[in-house]
């Protein structure tokens, strides 16, 4: 077959695609978390002690006595066997960004060969998958390789079905023989407990005595493409990096916004059925759906759960979404970046903490009291980003984000908090000591009666900021679409516990001097305005003024790539943060920046060596073939007197010739390896590899403007993305 008949024997195949719509959709009712072994599951199934025993884990996290767990194992093999699974396995989730799974078998045999099954508390607590190729950032030398993963009681087990059966799938977490995290879900769990504790200091200086268990919420919107798979997989570049390598801008993008929030084609809302009938049988609230602002792009978002859950659900969002993606002739691509020149796809990661005492306490309420802790939890958040912003930047670095931050589309890679003008003004009246002044210019009056009356936020959100107040929450914005969830979350815990503490300490010292709750609170909030107040910014984070004026005039950090942004996880500050609440060792994260590092280095010379190879063997070719039929022709023209212009086959020489020494360069610099450090092959890959790579795509591109159409052998980004 020729390069075009593969081409226009997808675009065929494509057209004749219909929807395929579930054989069997159920109502909500009948469905809902039916495969999900939940606390209402387990009421049924134990007795009462057991079932009280295993509440107090699920609520607390406290560890389960070994007569329990066995108790609790057995009653999840037979709900688990009765839902058809032979296999069980422990969930977790590894540096790498994927869920990683073991399966194991129920069955044992008896001394009589008979085919038995077991599963004790000892295996439902504890596996050992060893999962020696794990990236460990030298957590692990190979010759103590060993990892084991332990059941997280307080994420429900779950089943997974194929066509062939079901698979009983237990969240668990990831951690050496010695105690150290090999994964997402520790650090976040320890990071809500730091974040617990240290919000129960505040708010019992403020005064609070019935105080339940505190949680971080979080809500994530999930943006997606969606591809045909015969177009999507005749583009290597697509299966192999998740984006588009090369691809010339089509006449027609996103110009006319005529797909945000458009009717949702057929197939697509039949596929986005599909998934949610799944989601909700896994107990996941998915809540919206609709089209994105590019051709081709959708979103996904579920009600906010507690940050633990959240973050697991995420995950099997993602994997959900793929697998179905497949069963309906699609390729879901969770890349920050799949096609230049139109938006990529991020994770806003919609974030508050509370509790079942005192609520949401980044809810502006409706009495003065809470009004108070309202403005000592926002206002540690601000502190938060403006201490820590560039960690939160250095959380969301990889190789695939750093295409889109910055972007037209997506918040720049400078920290910045968004209040809305009417809570910027509380603390801006804050920072000036001038808060609601009492009428005969008296002691201050931290009633707070402008906040009573506080609106949510106003429609006009500021979309340019990577890190806004939406109402009753915090959103974050710059975390990518492939992203799990887990570090942003746990390093917004961990901030905002340290920025408690520092409240609670200051508080703790105005309180102990007679101050009132609301003089001591704007005295401390004064002070931290007056140190922090510089990462409020409520402007336009497009502008190069603001890349100026956040830099020199106000300090914070703009860190461009990751290569900028890693090293972060090694400042002394940020392992200190770390240290002092608990929630990562100086070992365990000097492991991320080495995991992290490891995978921004070799995703980029993955692409860089796909660049080279389609050059060579796809593109280069074409473009010769095409090039020779025209001087072929041209000549023989010439013979019969018809003069024919040859410029367009000199531009196809020079081009395919540029493309040619481009790539014969990227080669050579990706064969080099004596580096300094990790720091300094990062750079190298940002500073050297990545603009080889976009001049080599930036021939290509022209190529496929100068070729033949019928010629060109890769599917074009007008087929891709209009073509349903
Ligand atoms: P947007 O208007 O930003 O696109 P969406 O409805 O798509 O909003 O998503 C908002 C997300 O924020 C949802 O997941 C929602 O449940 C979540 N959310 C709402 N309130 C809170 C909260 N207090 N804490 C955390 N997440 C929240
Ligand atoms: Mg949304």
């Amino acid at each position: 077959m020729t390069a075009n008949e593969v081409r226009s024997g997808a675009i065929t195949e494509v057209l004749n695609r219909s929807a395929a719509p579930t054989a069997d959709i159920r109502p909500l009712s009948e469905i809902w978390a039916t495969d999900v072994f939940s606390l209402d599951t387990m009421e049924e199934a134990l007795s009462k002690n057991a079932f009280k025993a295993v509440k107090k884990t699920v609520k607390t996290g406290e560890p389960l006595d070994s007569a329990t767990a066995d108790i609790v194992a057995a009653a999840m093999k037979d709900w688990a066997m009765g839902k058809g699974a032979k296999f069980f396995s422990h969930v977790f989730y590894p540096l790498t960004n994927i869920t990683a799974e073991k399966h194991d078998g129920f069955i044992i045999t008896n001394p009589d060969g008979n085919a038995i099954t077991e599963f004790t508390g000892s295996l439902l607590i504890k596996g050992e998958p060893d999962g020696s190729s794990f990236p460990n950032g030298s957590l692990r030398m190979t010759n103590a390789a060993r990892g084991y993963t332990a059941w997280d009681p307080t994420s429900p087990a779950y089943i997974m079905h194929t066509a062939n059966g079901a698979t009983l799938m237990i969240p668990s977490v990831f951690m050496s023989w010695t105690g150290e995290s090999l994964d997402k879900k520790i650090p976040l769990l320890r990071s809500n407990a730091a974040m617990d504790q240290a919000a129960r200091r505040v708010l019992t200086l403020m005064g609070e005595t019935d105080i339940a268990p505190l949680n971080a919420s979080c809500g994530a919107e999930q943006e997606y493409f969606l591809i045909d798979q015969h177009l999507a997989t005749k583009r290597p570049d697509l299966l192999l990096a998740g984006r588009t390598l090369f691809g010339a801008p089509p006449a027609k993008g996103q110009e006319f916004d005529d797909h945000y929030f458009g009717a949702i084609p057929e197939r697509v809302q039949v596929y986005m059925q599909a998934v949610e009938e799944k989601l909700y049988r896994l107990g996941i609230p998915a809540k919206t759906h609709h089209n994105e602002v590019a051709p081709g792009q959708f979103e996904i978002a579920p009600y906010h759960e507690t940050a633990n859950i959240a973050a697991d659900h995420q995950q099997l969002i993602m994997t959900v979404l793929k697998a179905t993606a497949v069963e309906h002739g699609f390729i879901c691509l969770l890349h920050e970046k799949p096609f230049a020149g139109l938006n990529g796809s991020g994770k806003h990661v919609n974030w508050s903490v509370g509790n079942e005492t005192q609520g949401n306490l980044l809810d502006p309420g409706t009495s003065p009291e809470q009004n108070l802790n309202f403005l000592l939890f926002c206002g540690a958040v601000i502190r938060g980003v403006h201490k820590f912003g560039p960690l939160l930047r250095a959380v969301i670095a990889t190789a695939s984000n750093d295409h889109r931050l910055g972007a037209n589309e997506a918040p720049p890679a400078i920290l910045s908090v968004y209040l809305g003008d009417q809570l910027e003004a509380v603390f801006e009246d804050i920072k000036n000591g001038c808060v609601n002044p009492s009428a005969d210019g008296g002691e201050m009056d931290l009633g707070l009666s402008q906040i009573l009356n506080f609106k949510r936020d106003p429609g006009d959100r500021n979309r340019t900021s990577p890190f806004a107040f939406t109402g009753n929450r915090f959103e974050f914005r710059a975390v990518g679409s492939s992203q799990s969830v887990s570090g942003p979350l746990t390093s917004m815990n961990t901030m905002l516990a340290d920025s408690l503490n520092w409240i609670a300490d200051k508080l703790e010292v105005e309180l102990g001097a007679g101050k009132t709750h609301a003089e001591a609170v704007a005295i401390v909030l004064k002070e931290l305005m007056e140190q922090h107040g510089s990462a409020v910014f409520g402007g336009d984070g497009y502008s190069s003024e603001w890349h100026e004026a956040a830099v020199e005039e106000r300090g914070l950090r703009n860190l461009p790539t990751s290569a900028d942004a890693l090293p972060v996880f090694t400042d002394p500050e940020v392992i200190e943060l770390f240290e002092k609440t608990g929630v990562l060792s100086a070992v365990e994260l000097n492991s991320r920046y080495e995991v992290y590092s490891e995978q921004y280095i070799n995703s980029i010379a993955v692409e860089a060596k796909l660049v080279i190879d389609l050059a060579k063997t796809v593109i280069y070719p074409a473009a010769l073939k095409y090039a020779s039929e025209l001087a072929t022709t041209i000549s023989a023209a010439q013979a019969l007197d018809a003069t024919f212009d040859a410029g367009q086959v000199k531009v196809i020489a020079e081009n395919a010739n540029g493309l040619l020494e481009t790539v014969a360069q990227l080669g050579d610099e990706l064969a080099k390896h004596d580096f300094a450090d990790t720091a300094a092959h990062m750079k190298h890959c940002a500073s050297v590899i990545r603009p080889l790579m976009e001049a080599a795509r930036v021939y290509v591109d022209t190529l496929e403007t100068e070729v033949d159409d019928a010629a060109w052998p890769l599917p074009k980004y007008r087929e891709m993305l209009f073509i349903k």
